[in-house]
């Protein structure tokens, strides 16, 4: 079975006014389709066409990069729609939110590091928080569409919340501002999926 384009769970403007709709349609509807497509054409024909994307990802640099960079897409954004909600709670709860203290202090010097990794990515990639094999939380930022899942990863581990720093996922609102962006991410985070995410990690 081909790998699929994953459906919204919201609509296209749920998010607004945080994330507007038509970078919403665009980011969904053509990049993510796009790395699905050019997916399904990297592998097509090979023993990995139907292989789990994870499973991919933990053995990417046996793959050519056109399977690096559109099944790092593919697994990102999808990761990317789905700790999102219109509605976004303020701040993790449960072990979660203990695992973030007990990491970073405070909760809001999880947002400080976080923030930070985002803003300075130079060029295009991802901040993410992640779950590391020795079972604390980190926060990092990968290139383009690598992800710490990867076995070329600097910062290896489990994703567990993932920000786009592309200019396509904020500049038709927020153009150069990055930071802007990403002072305005924060109000559609899905705590409660970020929570299930990382219960399952465990
Ligand atoms: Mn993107």
């Amino acid at each position: 079975m081909a790998f699929e384009l994953p459906a919204l769970a919201y609509a296209t403007d749920a998010l607004e006014p945080h994330i507007d709709k038509m970078t919403m349609e665009i980011h969904h509807g053509k990049h993510h389709q796009a790395y699905v497509d050019n997916l399904n054409k990297a592998l097509a024909g090979t023993d990995s066409a139907n292989a789990k994307i994870e499973d991919i990802l933990k053995s990417i640099s046996k793959f050519p990069m056109p399977v690096r960079n559109n099944g790092g897409g593919h697994y990102n954004h999808s990761l990317y729609w789905s700790i999102m909600s219109p509605n976004g709670v303020g701040s993790p709860s449960g072990d979660l939110a203990k695992a973030i203290d007990s990491a970073f202090g405070t909760f809001d010097a999880f947002k400080q590091k976080f923030a930070e990794a985002g803003t300075t990515r130079f060029g295009s990639g991802w901040a993410w928080l992640c779950l590391k094999a020795d079972g604390t939380l980190c926060v990092c930022s990968t290139p383009n569409q690598d992800n710490p899942l990867m076995d070329i990863a600097e910062c290896p581990g489990t994703p567990l919340l993932g920000m786009d720093v592309w200019e396509h996922a904020y500049y038709l609102k927020y153009q150069n501002k990055r930071p802007d962006y990403i002072a305005a991410f924060w109000n559609v985070v899905n705590w409660t999926a970020v929570a299930e995410r990382f219960a399952k990690a465990k």
